[in-house]
């Protein structure tokens, strides 16, 4: 249970970076992960934006439209 309360107090106070980097690769910008430093994958499938580093600690799906 220590471990899922300490993930989500990262992804709470990582909430406002994503908010920075997320606008960063919409703009078209290659982005690092803020954890691994890896660079930021982006994936369209159809509607679905999926961003990953390759370490999978940045996993985000953003539906677009
Ligand atoms: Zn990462």
């Amino acid at each position: 249970m220590n471990d899922f309360k300490a993930l989500n107090q990262r992804q709470k106070d990582g909430f406002a970076q994503q908010q920075r980097w997320l606008k960063q690769v919409l703009a078209g910008k290659l982005v690092n992960c803020p954890s691994c430093q890896q660079t930021i994958s982006a994936d369209r499938q159809g509607e679905l934006l999926h961003l990953h580093c390759c370490k999978g600690c940045t996993d985000v799906v953003l539906t677009l439209g």
